[in-house]
């Protein structure tokens, strides 16, 4: 198998396997005084300090969450709910569903604000700063995006948004291990993450929050200090520690081989004509490849490649069975035949140089006969 989804979703490290396998024994409940209570108790702890070291934060400001989407819906809706004298909220027009969706139910009660992106998806800083004043809730902006891998200037935007006493969220779920993501050189309040894309199991996430943050719950409950309800995905939070041990302990060496598979499937995919690359040319993951072709359509390529055991996405994996164009491609200006013809490779630790090869050989291939058969 050759698996280029890395974006949607990564395979479980084998030694975050391991750990699961461990504490498969532990059943205590966290909250439960007795001994075996609080073994789990602190390993979520651990667990809480693994994250929160990895991001420059202190461990009080992480919140265990059921996923990525759980942490963005919460930020924007939990600084809403304890905002009330605010009306407003500005976020980019390529953030993931879990933003834009929350955003279009808020636009009922709300003033949203989406600010433009230019063709290589960076978003517009001076549209935040005509739009941004005193009534704005909150800022929320990605840190890179997970369809065209174009890392945002999260730090000036930060910026504008210390100057005008507004709260500033960044979306980290494709960031996190790729580059450096440390809560106060971004400048960020809140910021999201996911385990399931860095080679921990699915069902959990993070939401850190600067202390002092006004924020309310969207899932109330005793746990986690009342601000996020519901018995803890143990099992779940502790491989996350593990899963954040491992980048920290080989975000070198993982960014290296991302960065020169990146660099190899680059350089032979520009040499097949009819070939566009989406996103910004610098500013960007490595391990993000978003490719517009020619005359091709990028389901029936998925797929053709997929019959090979090949797997890529034509977008990102959330939009999957969506209607139309993916509303990041449309936003940097592809036409609708363009958006369709988009399929994205997305790398991981995991692929090998012989990947790339035996991709290349067969993507080639694959093309030349959609193509022919028109
Ligand atoms: N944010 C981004 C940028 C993502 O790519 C994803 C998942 O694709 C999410 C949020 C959602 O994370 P989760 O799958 O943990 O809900």
């Amino acid at each position: 198998m050759i698996y280029f989804d890395n974006n949607a979703t990564t395979p479980i490290d084998p030694r975050v396997k391991e750990k699961i396998k461990e504490v498969l024994e532990l059943f205590g409940n966290p909250s439960s005084l007795y001994p075996i209570g609080k073994k789990v108790r602190d390993l979520i702890e651990e667990a809480r300090e693994e994250v929160a070291s990895f991001i420059g934060a202190k461990r009080e400001e992480i919140f265990f969450t059921s996923s990525g989407t759980e942490a963005n819906n919460w930020a924007i809706k939990g600084v809403i709910e304890a905002n009330p004298e605010k009306d407003s909220i500005i976020v980019s027009s390529i953030e993931h569903p879990s933003i834009i969706d929350l955003c279009k139910y808020l636009e009922k009660k709300f003033k949203v604000s989406y600010i433009p992106v230019d063709r290589y998806g960076v978003v517009d800083i001076d549209f935040i700063e005509k739009n941004i004043n005193e009534k704005t809730a909150i800022v929320s902006v990605m840190h890179a995006n997970n369809e065209i891998g174009t890392i945002q200037p999260v730090i000036e935007i930060s910026e504008v948004c210390k100057n005008k006493r507004v709260l500033f969220h960044s979306d980290a779920v494709q960031t996190l291990g790729k580059i450096k993501v440390n809560v106060d050189e971004l400048g960020v309040d809140l910021l999201s993450g996911s385990s399931h894309k860095i080679y921990g199991p699915k069902g959990v996430g993070f939401l850190y929050i600067r202390k002092g943050t006004p924020i309310y719950p969207i899932i109330h409950g005793e746990q986690e200090k009342k601000m996020r309800g519901g018995t803890e995905n143990v099992i779940g939070i502790i491989a996350l520690g593990k899963a954040i041990s491992l980048l920290k302990e080989e975000k070198e060496k993982n960014q290296k081989v991302i960065k020169e598979l990146s660099k190899k499937l680059r350089e032979e995919l520009k040499k097949i004509d009819g070939i566009h690359f989406n996103g910004h040319p610098e500013k960007r993951l490595d391990s993000t490849i978003s490719i517009s072709i020619e005359g091709i359509d990028g389901e029936a390529l998925l797929m053709a490649l997929a019959t090979k055991d090949i797997y890529v996405s034509t977008g990102s994996a959330c939009s999957e069975g969506k209607e139309g164009p993916s509303h990041v491609l449309k936003a940097i200006g592809l036409s609708d035949e363009l958006a369709e013809s988009t399929i994205r490779i997305s790398i991981g630790k995991f692929n090998t140089p012989d990947c790339v090869n035996e991709f290349l050989k067969t993507f080639e291939k694959m093309v030349k006969e959609l193509r022919a058969i028109g």
